[in-house]
């Protein structure tokens, strides 16, 4: 090699190493970046999650354990839009998709102590929304089957389900009216549209022993608890609720 050739190949292999480098730092410096405010808002989240079950669950005599861990646990804002995140643990409904809602926190939390479940329980919701219900139920029991009648937001909260790791959260898209006779009978069904009447097929689908909670009625409505038992129904008004209609064959 002649002088002139290994000065040249000398300055090319420092420009490499200073290429290397430069590449390296760049790397370094964009993940901490990125990494960091994640992990803000992580924090932001998680904070703004243990106060919701705090002055909103726990203050309004929600006891069931089962339903204070899950909430304490599921990212809540990852089930609204964007625009909505910074709201989502705020103590009001919010707006998801298709003109539809993703109930208050309150009301998930008072509806699923009622149908009282557990790990074993095979639960049944019609009206999945953006499935923050449905991880809900999928926190505390492995066998959770959620309906929702439009396809899109069905497609939605399954993907967002499964990306969350709810293996135990089936979601259907179609009408919820009938139930799902395939899988029932229940011990649980929650009905989160308001619905004008009770449907049948859903009281045929609960097990003797099984608990429904469904919000009755078209602009004021009530929360009603049904309880089955060998003889037939009992029905408890609980609270009054504002829950969107439910659609489909029940306005038939
Ligand atoms: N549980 C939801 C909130 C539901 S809002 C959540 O946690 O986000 C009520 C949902 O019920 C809406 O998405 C609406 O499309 C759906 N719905 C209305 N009528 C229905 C029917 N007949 N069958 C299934 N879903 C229905």
């Amino acid at each position: 090699m002649t002088k002139k050739e290994s000065v040249y190949f000398a300055k090319m292999r420092d420009f490499s190493f200073l290429l290397i480098y430069i590449i390296i730092m760049f790397t370094i410096f964009s993940c901490a970046g990125q990494s960091e405010s994640d992990f803000n808002d992580d924090k932001k989240y998680e904070s703004l999650r243990q106060q919701m079950v705090e002055t909103q669950i726990i203050r309004r005599n929600i006891t069931d354990q089962n339903v204070l861990k899950a909430m304490r646990t599921i990212p809540r804002h990852l089930f609204v839009s964007k625009r909505y995140q910074a709201e989502a643990y705020d103590d009001h409904p919010l707006p998801i998709a298709d003109g539809q809602t993703i109930s208050q926190p309150y009301i998930v939390a008072i509806m699923t102590e009622l149908i009282q479940i557990d790990s074993s329980s095979k639960v049944l919701e019609i009206g999945t929304g953006s499935g923050y219900q449905a991880a809900v139920l999928g926190e505390i029991s492995n066998s959770v089957y959620s309906i929702e009648i439009i396809q899109g937001l069905a497609e939605r909260a399954e993907q967002l389900l499964d990306s969350l790791g709810y293996k135990s959260v089936q979601v259907r898209a179609g009408d919820g009216y009938k139930g799902w006779p395939e899988v029932g009978p229940f011990d649980a069904i929650i009905v989160t549209a308001a619905a004008p009447e009770i449907p049948q097929p859903l009281i045929d689908q609960l097990k003797i022993g099984g608990r429904m909670v469904i919000p009755v009625g078209e602009s004021n409505q009530d929360l009603i608890l049904i309880t089955k038992n060998e003889t037939g129904i009992v029905k408890k008004s609980v609270i009054p609720v504002r829950f969107v209609p439910m659609t489909g064959e029940i306005l038939e």
